[in-house]
């Protein structure tokens, strides 16, 4: 882990052993620079312990950026809980799980605040605030903003619009045919705001179960394997990050990539690649930002609705602003996204 730590540019990396289950939990603060570290609870099983850690550092600076892009007064944190096996722990031995990582968290003292990510949920977070204060999205039920999914979807949908006005001169999404890779909490509810534009949807997920809602109302649906390589106007990764790396971008037939996943980029450079390719590319860290915009939004800032569905809007701006510095600077989108997350960072540091 010592490499890994030497090449990171964050702040720090806190590490607990859960001995009763042996999950490993890691909280990586990658930039305070805007205020406190917020970020996701990732709970899976990585090939080792390093690999959790690797994953926690890179998702940390996804946060970073994230915040800064919309302008959100945080910094960006990750935490991990690398469990010791493939299964996901449920019941009593989760609660005990969980509550271990709350203990983690509190020790802290608000250094970083979790809130859900993948395989966690706003329960969970009940849970965790049985240990601490600083926790985001519990559920309504327990003074929550709840679950994030949807507004991470309305974000999305602004980012798509926003993407079709800069790829296609015309954000009318009716003359559109959008794929959706993955249908679940945000995907689904994607489909949905897209049907209800009158999108032409094309759908994936490795779950056949997540699409037969939509079946008999006439979405069309690919095999996962072949989703990539689907003619398209527009590819909506909403499952998993990597998918878009030197093997799959000399195949893509879209005209541009809009959607939730996080780091759907194998690496930075891959964004040089759909460049070339002249694939419009919408950053991730940007056009997802729904989600802490949803939970730092109304629990923190006390955002009324109203508040937080321009604030949701506004990430079609940002996106649009990006596509129009990378032209002016001859750069990636990534790379635009990233100097304009990194300038607000920078400054920030600087006058304290
Ligand atoms: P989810 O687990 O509810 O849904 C993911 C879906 O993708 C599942 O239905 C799964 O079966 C499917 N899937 C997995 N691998 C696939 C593959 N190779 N091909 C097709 N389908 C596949 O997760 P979610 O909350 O909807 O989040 C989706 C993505 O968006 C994740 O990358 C997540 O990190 C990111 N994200 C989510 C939020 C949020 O508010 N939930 C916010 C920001 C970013």
């Amino acid at each position: 882990m010592q490499e890994l730590l030497g090449e990171w540019d964050g702040e720090s990396v806190s590490i607990h052993i859960d001995r009763k289950s042996g999950a490993w939990m890691f909280i990586c603060v990658h930039s305070t620079a805007l205020g406190k570290a917020a970020g996701g609870t990732r709970m899976r099983h990585y090939a080792s312990p390093r690999d959790g850690l690797a994953d926690g550092m890179r998702l940390s600076e996804a946060m970073s950026l994230k915040f800064a892009c919309v302008d959100f007064p945080h910094g960006g944190g990750k935490a991990v809980i690398a469990l010791p096996t493939e299964v996901i722990p449920s019941g009593e031995s989760r609660e005990n799980l969980l509550r271990e990582f709350g203990a983690f968290v509190n020790s802290l003292g608000g250094l970083f605040s979790c809130a859900p990510d993948m395989n966690t949920s706003d329960k969970d977070m009940d849970v965790i605030s049985e240990r601490t204060p600083y926790v985001f999205c519990k559920t309504e039920a327990a003074g929550g903003a709840g679950d994030t999914s949807p507004d991470t979807a309305v974000g999305v949908l602004h980012g798509i619009r926003a993407t079709c006005r800069y790829a296609f001169g015309s954000d009318d999404l009716s003359k559109r045919t959008v794929l959706v890779q993955g249908a679940g909490g945000v995907g689904g509810r994607l489909i949905e705001l897209l049907m209800q534009a009158d999108v032409a949807v094309i759908a994936t997920d490795i779950d056949a179960q997540r699409l037969n809602a939509f079946r008999d109302r006439g979405l069309r649906t690919v095999a996962a394997d072949d989703a990539l390589a689907t003619d398209c106007d527009v590819l909506s990764p909403c499952a998993v990050g990597g998918i878009l790396n030197p093997e799959t971008i000399p195949n893509l037939r879209c005209r541009a990539i809009a959607g939730a996943a996080n780091n759907q980029l194998r690496s930075p450079n891959d964004a040089d690649l759909l460049r070339r390719r002249g694939i419009a590319y919408a950053p991730d860290f940007v056009i997802n930002a729904g989600g802490v915009l949803h939970g730092g939004g109304l629990e923190e800032l006390h955002w009324t609705r109203a508040q937080l569905d321009a604030k949701l809007a506004g990430i079609g701006d940002s996106v649009y602003e990006i596509f129009e510095r990378a032209e002016r600077e001859g750069i990636s989108t990534d790379a635009a996204a990233r100097r304009i997350a990194m300038d607000r960072i920078q400054r920030a540091a600087t006058t304290g």
